[in-house]
């Protein structure tokens, strides 16, 4: 009898320990992959690049004699029907570790059970379990440099190879038409701009990998801050999709610091940056939605969706150059630079004073890299709220900031299109890519700003002295 797949966001062949074991038991294998509530949830750039994703995905199925079959709808209720449709002997799957995928899997473990039926989750997704990480007083990190110091050396398997060849099923059960989901619909006329910054799947992720361990390992720590330098993995959106596995990239660091890369142990240390925010995410789901320090609840941010302060930091309006510039680079790429990222931030939730749950989904409706965890826990970081934060006095200035890791503007002139006679296309992209009813222009007369550096930061210090806890 055939083992069932349910594929989630881990849309590769290699590395994937679900794969692995359903094709070693001898079998058909038949993946699956579920539009549920976690998809239809999501915002509009990343459910696009799911699209998209899966779309590459399915054609690496069929390479290996297999196929993807999609279905729509609850998972406590399709699963089983699946199982019961095909005869299936097991559900397979590679575990999730957000509170809503948690509850879903969880329900769904127990009703196959049930049922008699076998379903086994594996790890992979982390580097590490949540629950296999502990202080030696017991209970999860707060503080990232301990937790990295109790991980960088544990052993983490080697990544495995694709299987050669995925046993088919003698008949398939049917399947949906991704086309007909349109994933995509959402993104509007902004989708044909993103497309072009934009190479979903394993085999791309796995090149760019490639390129980044043999040109740019060496000098990422020295370089990674720099706003117009490629010089980041450029691994999170396809780490978001499972496209490549954390392993991958754990065993690309190591070997590249066994070879003297000076930039390697910045790099493993990264990726412990996102280990550390999914364990957190894990223990304390609340990081998700509110202030992980319960005491900020008293912090008087502002949370009036309307504000005009908020429109136009969404719009990329805010007359402060890089953050405008960031914002763009979000709107045309669907990523930013991991810098720009607390700048933007900081400045919502500082100088603006705007609650960082607006900057949050904001970001979850426009990145390609988005991740809940990752994106709770920096917005956390950068705004104070956060488990080892960033002390909130510690407030960004923008123009410093641009001046020290954009030195000759090759940043604020890729994005900002205002005031250049003639901008490059970049800048131009981000006036194709907005929706028209915001009315932007690129002969419009450049902003000044909604709120000035000193300005602001005065507002911030002065709110955080007299704040009520
Ligand atoms: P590299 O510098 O090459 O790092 C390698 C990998 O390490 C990344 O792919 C990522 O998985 C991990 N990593 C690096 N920095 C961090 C970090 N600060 N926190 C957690 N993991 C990290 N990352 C996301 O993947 N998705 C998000 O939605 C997201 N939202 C963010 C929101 C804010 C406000 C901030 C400050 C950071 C956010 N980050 C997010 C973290 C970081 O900005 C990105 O992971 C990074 O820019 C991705 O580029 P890269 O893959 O080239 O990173």
């Amino acid at each position: 009898p055939p083992v069932l797949v349910w594929i989630r966001r881990d849309l590769r062949l290699s590395d994937h320990a679900a794969l692995t074991a359903a094709v070693a038991c001898g079998g058909p294998v038949i993946p699956v992959f579920l539009r549920d509530h976690t998809v239809d949830d999501l915002g509009a750039a990343p459910k696009w690049r799911l699209e998209q994703g899966l779309r590459v995905f399915a054609k690496a199925l069929e390479d290996k004699g297999s196929r993807l079959i999609l279905r729509a709808g609850p998972a406590r209720e399709v699963i089983p029907a699946l199982v019961a449709a095909t005869g299936a002997r097991a559900v397979y799957w590679m575990r999730a570790y957000d509170p809503a995928s948690v509850e879903r899997d969880t329900d769904v473990k127990s009703a196959l059970k049930e049922a008699g039926i076998e379903a086994r989750s594996f790890a992979g997704h982390l580097l590490f379990e949540p629950w296999d990480v502990e202080t030696q007083q017991g209970g999860y990190y707060k503080v990232y440099s301990p937790m990295w110091r109790a991980v960088k050396d544990r052993e983490v398997p080697e990544p495995t190879a694709a299987p050669a060849h995925l046993p088919a099923s003698a008949t398939w059960p049917d399947s949906a038409a991704l086309d007909d989901w349109q994933l995509g619909a959402a993104m509007n006329r902004g989708a044909a701009v993103l497309a072009k910054h934009v190479q979903p799947g394993e085999a791309a992720a796995q090149a760019k990998l490639g390129q980044f361990a043999a040109h740019r390992i060496d000098a990422y720590k020295q370089d990674r801050d720099l706003l117009a330098e490629d010089a980041t993995s450029g691994m999170s959106e396809y780490l978001s999709l499972g496209e490549i596995s954390p392993a991958r990239l754990w065993h690309v660091g190591l070997r590249a610091k066994a070879e003297g890369k000076a930039g390697a142990e910045h790099f493993l240390k990264e990726l412990v940056w996102r280990e550390f925010s999914y364990h957190l995410m894990w223990h304390t789901p609340r990081l998700l939605t509110d202030n992980w320090r319960e005491e900020w609840g008293g912090f008087p941010w502002r949370t009036d969706r309307r504000l005009r302060e908020v429109t136009a930091w969404q719009q990329a309006r805010t007359g402060m150059a890089v953050v405008d510039a960031a914002l763009r680079e979000m709107y045309v790429t669907g990523r930013m630079h991991n810098r720009a990222r607390m700048i933007v931030a900081s400045y919502l939730t500082k100088h603006m004073m705007i609650h960082w749950k607006i900057g949050l989904d904001w970001f979850e409706d426009c990145l390609v890299d988005w991740d809940p965890a990752s994106n709770a826990l920096g917005w956390q970081w950068v705004a104070g709220s956060g488990p080892d934060a960033a002390p909130y006095f510690r407030v960004f200035n923008p123009e410093t900031q641009q001046k020290k890791f954009d030195p000759d503007n090759a940043y604020l002139k890729r994005w900002l299109a205002e005031g250049q006679r003639t901008p490059p296309q970049t800048a131009l992209d981000y006036f194709e890519a907005v929706p028209r009813s915001w009315g932007l222009s690129p002969q419009d007369p450049y902003p000044r700003p909604i709120v000035g550096t000193d300005e602001g930061r005065q507002a911030a210090l002065h709110a955080y002295e007299t704040r009520e806890f």
